[in-house]
């Protein structure tokens, strides 16, 4: 059993104060950030009299996570040997996972997912967008509350104390065209009239969660039909619609076979895309399909790390931020949990695949920490419904960072993003806050030992 209270509420009003502050308009100097009902309330820059203890520290704004599955955290360095004589790839894992998710109880989803989402905050996240999918027990009936497991996901959030889109799953299908499901699906699957409820339930578990927000997510074009796509743009129209695709070869090619068009094209052509829609991966896309995108106002869900994880492949950046097209990052699979690492990798992949250096950079000059930063945190903006910013009116969620001692005078404010993505990672953060409460102190997360030990519970139970 979980024991998983809500974090202690934040204190209703404070000042903080900072050496350097990243604001919408720019670096500023000596920073005292006022917080009332976990919102930033005013923002002073110069200050004279920031006490020594806090005039090295530099604040930024959390970025938010645009693809998670947390309960995937169990698996976690479990899945890294050969499974297949053949050949090992995403599908083999996919098998794995549909094993793992077996005999998990929502308690356990709920232990699972309390420790993602402090790692999330510790590694520099402070809102997720979780991607949810696993709504019915093993048998594959519903619970008598359809978002149970929705909801205690969402008391999780509430007591890591990360901010939440909660991303419903609707899931139908086993292949394109309407196959039926497979074995090992049963706990994903709703009709039409079924997932209208569940969205129902799952507003009622996030009414009390501050600043939620509840989207809805068809899986993917192959868990779902034309007709079920298109009802499910219907349900909550005006809030975040995520979707998987075109994560993998196999994919592309079944969906060709179907439709004789590639799953971007495809969606392009049938759905109405816009700002409202996260494509998450978006991997095998041709230069056409990367500009559409683009033009769409639709965001690219980018998770490297997992990508790598499980050989997907690699988004190709240049024609698409050519086309002015936006991006944010993801944890997905939650193998590891690192803004930085993502960022990194995502970056990394491009110069590996096109030979060249700073390639987020597309003019001359320029920090390519900061570009590749600002640029998740845009696109992490629109993916999440929300308008996270150091500004006064938005919820408090602050990075804070402590540069190394090797950043000197000379050194440009940038520098220290560089530092946090290209070389430290999560070593920078020194705090974290959510809507003006302190998630995370000196690095580590402040309720992490109680979350490790629910973790390890819920764990052991799964897999004896
Ligand atoms: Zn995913």
């Amino acid at each position: 059993m979980a024991r998983i209270q809500a974090s202690e509420p934040a204190p209703l009003s404070h000042t903080l104060q900072f050496g350097r502050a990243l604001l919408p308009d720019g670096w500023a100097e000596n920073v005292e950030i006022d917080i009332a009902d976990g919102l930033i309330h005013a923002i002073r820059t110069d200050c004279a009299g920031i006490s020594s203890s806090r005039s090295s520290l530099t604040v930024v704004s959390g970025l938010p996570n645009l693809h998670s599955h947390a309960f995937q955290r169990g698996m976690s360095g479990r899945t890294e040997y050969r499974l297949s004589a053949k050949e090992d790839s995403f599908w083999t894992w996919r098998e794995q996972l549909y094993k793992f998710i077996r005999n998990a109880t929502p308690d356990d989803i709920k232990a699972i997912s309390a420790l993602a989402f402090a790692e999330m905050l510790e590694g520099g996240f402070t809102r997720v967008c979780e991607f949810h999918y696993l709504h019915n027990t093993p048998a594959g009936s519903p619970y008598t509350d359809p978002a149970e497991i929705a909801g205690q996901v969402a008391q999780a959030a509430n007591a890591a104390g990360i901010g939440l889109t909660l991303l419903p799953v609707f899931y139908a299908q086993g292949g394109f065209g309407g196959q039926p499901p497979s074995d090992g699906q049963e706990r994903f699957l709703n009709t039409l009239d079924s997932f209208s409820s569940l969205l129902d339930h799952a507003e009622r578990h996030c009414e009390t969660l501050e600043g939620a927000v509840v989207g809805v997510a068809p899986h993917s074009l192959r868990a779902v039909t034309h007709q079920q796509l298109a009802a499910m743009r219907t349900f909550r129209p005006d809030k975040p619609i995520h979707i998987h695709i075109a994560e993998q070869i196999k994919e592309v090619e079944a969906c060709l076979e179907w439709s004789r068009a590639r799953p971007v094209e495809w969606l392009l052509e049938h759905a109405d895309v816009d700002e409202h829609w996260c494509l998450v991966h978006a991997t095998h896309t041709d230069e056409t399909e990367r500009g559409n995108i683009a033009k769409s106002g639709a965001v690219a869900g980018l998770c490297p790390i997992t990508e790598a994880n499980l050989g997907d492949g690699i988004f190709e950046l240049p024609v698409f931020l050519k086309a002015g097209g936006l991006f944010g990052v993801g944890s997905d699979s939650n193998v590891s949990i690192d803004a930085a690492d993502e960022l990194r990798l995502l970056e990394y992949s491009q110069r590996l695949r096109f030979k060249r250096r700073n390639v987020i950079n597309t003019d001359s000059g320029g920090s390519s920490g900061r570009m590749l930063y600002e640029a998740a945190l845009e696109g992490g903006r629109r993916a999440s419904g929300t308008s996270a910013r150091l500004a006064p009116g938005h919820s408090a969620d602050m990075l804070v960072l402590a540069p190394s001692e090797i950043l000197s005078g000379k050194d440009t404010n940038d520098a220290i993003l560089d530092e946090w993505v290209f070389r430290r990672g999560k070593a920078s953060i020194a705090e974290v806050w959510v809507r003006g409460g302190r998630m995370v102190e000196q690095g580590r997360h402040v309720r992490r030992s109680e979350f490790e030990a629910d973790f390890l519970r819920a764990l052991k139970r799964i897999l004896d």
